[in-house]
């Protein structure tokens, strides 16, 4: 089962408490589905959709908002494997007017009237039958997208309006004969599988989404020891070059004891870390105290370099 319909299973056995939210929740789904209005003597809602237990859903809010004989039909899916599920609800022209398909003149509704927007919990049934009907979210390890594919611009308008209300920014972009209206990143999606009531895909979400980027800082991690042990095999790299260079110019014996034994130590452990180094040390030197000694002596080699650059002669031995 792919995310998405698990996603839309979680939904459709969410049950919304009032008749305000079964409006919302049953206009949603009209609204987001192929809405055809049959209207030979008598109107009809014609839902399609590829989930029975969508279908079955809006077949149930239908008959608790008093919609008379609803019949659900399926047969093959034209487009691809499966069924489709067809639901027919005969409503009258009150029941359209309340599910904000028609206005109170009878003309085809643009915006959705507020009637099923004022109240919060109908907000988000309606934007949950919306999802359920024409949504789809991919798993978090595939990227992060949500979308919900609408018929026409002004309901695409009307649900960014929503989401934004709810603190949601919601991207828009046309397709072919319909109006897509997105989400891309991660929080915007928690929020919204949270406004509509999927806590259970929230959850798994969420969960994923951490495991993906501790994932990520582990690799991260990782990849910065290598790139720190490369800069310690290069730093121990110059060092033997300036002690090299110290000792066959001025020789050892001209350094102090603790810069002589530090040189020796180095030269006889070149792969050793300042830590290793520090404890090989009599006594034991930290950290600080090594590299103390050890920019000291890049200090000296360097002096030696530019006299040398200057006299234009190099060491020979
Ligand atoms: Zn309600």
């Amino acid at each position: 089962m792919s995310f998405s319909s698990q996603t839309k299973e979680e939904l459709a056995r969410v049950w919304p408490p009032h008749a305000c939210c079964q409006r919302g929740e049953l206009a949603g789904l009209v609204r987001g589905g192929s809405l055809e209005l049959h209207g030979r003597g008598e109107a009809a809602l014609l839902l399609t959709t590829e989930h029975l237990f969508v279908a079955r859903k809006a077949l149930h809010l239908g008959k608790s908002l008093g919609i008379q004989r609803p019949a659900l039909t399926q047969r093959r899916n034209p487009r691809g494997e499966g069924r489709v599920y067809q639901l027919h609800l005969p409503v009258t022209a009150k029941m359209l007017v309340e599910l904000g398909i028609i206005d109170e003149d009878g003309r085809i509704a643009n915006t959705l009237p507020e009637h099923l927007t004022e109240r919060g919990c109908a907000r988000r049934a309606f934007l949950r039958g919306l999802f359920l009907a024409s949504g789809s979210v991919n798993h978090p390890l595939r990227g992060h997208h949500l979308e919900m594919r609408l018929q026409n611009e002004s309901l695409a308008d009307a649900v960014s309006q929503l989401l934004f209300a709810a603190g949601i920014a919601a991207r828009l972009a046309a397709r072919r004969q319909s109006l897509l209206v997105y989400l891309k990143d991660a929080d915007s999606i928690a929020d919204f599988l949270n406004l509509i009531g999927a806590h259970q895909t929230l959850l798994e979400y969420e969960n994923t989404r951490v495991l993906k980027e501790v994932k990520g800082r582990t690799n991260r991690l990782v990849n910065a020891d290598q790139a720190n042990l490369q800069k310690s095999v290069n730093a121990s790299f110059r060092q033997l070059k300036d002690l090299r260079l110290i000792q066959e110019t001025v020789g050892l014996a001209s350094l102090g004891p603790g810069l002589r034994e530090i040189t020796r130590l180095r030269m006889t452990h070149p792969e050793a870390s300042l830590a290793e180094l520090g404890e090989l040390c009599h006594p034991p030197l930290g950290k600080s105290g090594v590299n103390h000694r050890l920019r000291k002596l890049a200090a000296l080699a360097a002096r030696l370099r530019s006299a040398q650059e200057k006299k234009g002669d190099f060491p020979n031995k």
